[in-house]
């Protein structure tokens, strides 16, 4: 089972300046062949499928903690994508003869507005959705892990060009801390390759060429050492990781090593309204007015809007308090 906590695995700077362009570029992250949803939905069929957890219990732990910081990394991209297409067309409620949508189509990906609420899609950069076929689980252990070496080279590639297409700080952040995890996840496969084949496939690193020293925003999770640790992501299980996961880093050669703790994290960006899109349709204060009735009734703490305690409404219908769009 998998248990969610309310925290993105990297604090994202404030969304300040809208890029519907860099958030079109950064939805390959996504749902790209190498992107995010391939890395997750790989490990995570590898694991569900893996035979003989028992006896090859190591390399069933590695996919199976892994996974969970894959789904980190589908959060992360979503977050950064929205920040990005956050302000992006003026905020207008109820004046649809303004156009306040106009000019959004010839920039970014249209269906960023016309299918979505100004939000994140499970789609690459040209908007085509992400593809199952993208799930290689043969079965076999070593051709999995082959191909997770391969999948995480690729991934590593389309951030390095993802981030040298935009200044913009959102996307850059993402970028700068998705090369190091991912540096780390395309370790761990040379590392299982090696324990099962004795071939070592870590010299093969550094693929691609990407020098980490000239990346200032991956350099600062490398200072502290990021580059060289692996999570559980779990209480008490996956602790097996330790056999395949040790060793020295094969390019700067410090020592590997498993963590006992959940990475720190940073908040979860609120989202601010997009009324020209209808997202989230209520307007915020009737939205607040509602949760908070309804936290009053099930005797739970009242929201806190910017820092203040919010009344609660007496409002006797949620369709009563809603305000016509015209
Ligand atoms: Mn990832
Ligand atoms: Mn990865």
């Amino acid at each position: 089972m998998f248990l969610r906590v309310e925290k993105l695995l990297c604090e994202l700077p404030e969304a300040s300046q809208p890029d519907p362009v860099a958030a079109q570029v950064v939805q390959e992250l996504m749902g790209g062949q190498c992107g995010e949803m391939s890395t997750l939905m790989n490990y995570t069929f590898q694991s569900f499928n893996f035979r003989g957890k028992k006896e090859a219990k190591p390399f069933y732990d590695l996919l199976a903690s892994i996974t969970a910081e894959e789904m980190g990394h589908i959060e992360l991209v979503a977050n950064t994508v929205n920040g990005l297409l956050q302000g992006a067309a003026p905020r207008v409620e109820g004046k649809p003869e303004s156009a306040p949508l106009k000019g959004m189509y010839d920039t970014g990906l249209p269906h960023h507005f016309l299918r979505g609420g100004q939000s994140s899609l499970p789609t690459n950069a040209l908007g085509m959705p992400w593809n199952g076929d993208y799930v290689y689980n043969s079965g076999d252990l070593m051709l999995d892990m082959l191909h997770n070496f391969f999948l995480e080279s690729g991934a590593r590639i389309s951030k390095l060009r993802v981030y040298e297409s935009t200044d913009n700080p959102i996307a850059r952040e993402l970028c700068g801390f998705l090369l190091v995890r991912g540096g780390v996840h395309q370790l761990t496969w040379t590392k299982a390759l090696e324990k099962l084949t004795g071939v070592e496939v870590s010299k093969m690193l550094n693929i691609p060429r990407i020098n980490l020293a000239e990346i200032p925003e991956a350099q600062k999770w490398m200072a502290i050492g990021e580059h060289t640790r692996l999570y559980r992501f779990s209480p008490d299980d996956y602790r097996d990781i330790v056999a395949v996961f040790n060793g020295t880093h094969p390019e700067d050669g410090s020592e590997l090593y498993v963590s006992e703790d959940f990475p720190t994290g940073g908040a979860v960006p609120p989202g601010e309204p997009e009324p020209q899109v209808f997202a989230p349709g209520y307007h915020p204060e009737e939205l607040v007015e509602i949760a908070q009735r309804l936290l009053k009734n099930a005797n739970a703490e009242p929201i806190k809007v910017n820092g203040r305690s919010s009344k609660a409404s007496t409002s006797a219908t949620v369709t009563a308090t809603r305000k016509t769009r015209r």
